[in-house]
């Protein structure tokens, strides 16, 4: 943490965090260095600088060398971030799945085994599953597990809270105590760090796919992961030597989109809120799912939730067909709402004996509230609703 920040509240870092260089620079928005690469005079300097980035570093005035090293816009982000967090560092690439492969690579160098909670996001889930990393896994179900699931050779605990796409809240902490001296992974994606900060209950490294929230406008597909200085460098050089570098102009976005996500979170939060106690009075509904938070892991529920239509999947589709206002899309996290059906879509590649235990019907859709009106929203979801009803009578 900068301490010039020390004590300041999350609003208020969202605006100033990543921006400490502007005075100097005598600019007021940050600047984008589309550089390919670096004018290099002085060779000693330049082969310091190389060495300092290619080990991890990021020396403050380095000459960038070369895009692939460093970038300056993406840094203000990163630093942005960290801050958010409340960890040392954070490292930005070009996905949240590029994020979470170069945690894999850097976690899993010499211990090759990892225990997985399930739900994880479908791409995440079959990222583990498909042997690419060459990876031994272990899925749990929940905290309990996890001691039990331990081998000398495991390098990485990972989880999701709450969870993609049935919205389950995980105890971080009492993970964390279960896997004793194995970092953990929480990909944070769904709570954003304003309704939750993982490395504070013990994590080791926080993720997000940054195309959700953090960018927030659906324009933009990044990945970042905030945790401690030391494994921030071994990230920075897997990010060198795989090439997966977030593109300074995604940076600038993401690092624009800051500023408002507290009050984004929060609006959408609200909507959530309504839809969730309406959808669950609904008889077209079987069930929705919306995390509890505790107010002290999890300070909010959030703008995601899911329900089940009766019917399922004929009736799910048909809500999807009939939604005019909320855009029928995965993703989520946007400024407009949008509704995908898991088990079609971002779980479709998730075994379905897997999806049939972790309740992935084929009647569940996941909704992404956006910043519209709640009113507007519920219209169009009944009105979707009773669409798909009336198909089914006819
Ligand atoms: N983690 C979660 C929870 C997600 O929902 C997603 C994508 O939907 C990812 C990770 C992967 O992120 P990306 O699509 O930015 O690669």
């Amino acid at each position: 943490m900068n301490c010039h920040y020390r004590g300041m509240k999350t609003e208020t870092l969202a605006c100033h965090a990543g921006r400490d260089d502007f005075a100097a620079l005598t600019v007021h928005a940050p600047p984008l260095d589309f550089s390919s690469t670096y004018p290099l005079h002085d060779l000693d300097e330049a082969v310091a600088a190389f060495d300092a980035l290619a080990d991890g570093d990021v020396p403050a005035g380095t000459n960038p060398v070369y895009a692939r090293l460093h970038n300056p816009t993406v840094r203000r982000f990163e630093t942005a971030l960290a801050e958010l967090e409340g960890t040392a560092d954070a490292v930005a690439f070009a996905s949240g799945m590029a994020a979470l492969t170069a945690v894999l690579l850097a976690a899993c160098e010499e211990r090759r085994h990892v225990v997985a909670m399930r739900p994880l996001y479908g791409g995440s889930d079959h990222l583990l599953e498909c042997g690419l990393l060459g990876l031994d896994i272990t899925w749990v179900r929940d905290e309990t597990e996890v001691s039990a699931a331990l081998r000398p050779d495991t390098g990485l605990v990972l989880l999701e809270t709450p969870q993609n796409p049935t919205l389950g809240v995980v105890d971080i902490a009492a993970v964390v105590a279960a896997a004793r001296e194995v970092p953990v992974l929480v990909d944070n994606t769904f709570a954003t760090p304003i309704l939750q900060n993982p490395f504070a209950h013990g994590a080791a490294y926080v993720l997000h796919s940054a195309t959700k929230f953090l960018g927030g406008h659906g324009d933009v597909v990044a990945g970042i992961v905030a945790t401690s200085r030391g494994r921030a460098a071994r990230l920075r050089q897997v990010r060198v030597l795989t090439g997966a570098l977030l593109h300074p102009m995604a940076a600038y976005l993401l690092h624009r989109s800051l500023p408002t996500l507290p009050l984004r979170v929060n609006a959408a939060q609200r909507t959530a809120t309504i839809l969730a106690r309406r959808l669950a009075r609904h008889g077209g509904v079987e069930r929705v799912l919306y995390p509890r938070p505790d107010g002290i892991q999890l300070r909010g529920p959030g703008a995601v939730l899911a329900f089940e239509v009766s019917g399922g999947l004929e009736a799910a589709a048909r809500v999807m067909g009939a939604v005019a206002l909320i855009t029928p899309a995965v993703s989520l996290g946007s400024t407009d709402t949008l509704i995908q059906h898991p088990a079609g879509l971002t779980h479709r590649l998730v075994a379905s004996e897997v999806k049939a235990e972790l309740g992935i019907t084929d009647g569940l859709l996941r909704l992404s509230v956006g910043l519209e009106d709640a009113e507007d929203l519920w219209d169009d979801l009944a009105h979707a609703l009773a669409a798909a009803r009336m198909r089914a009578a006819a």
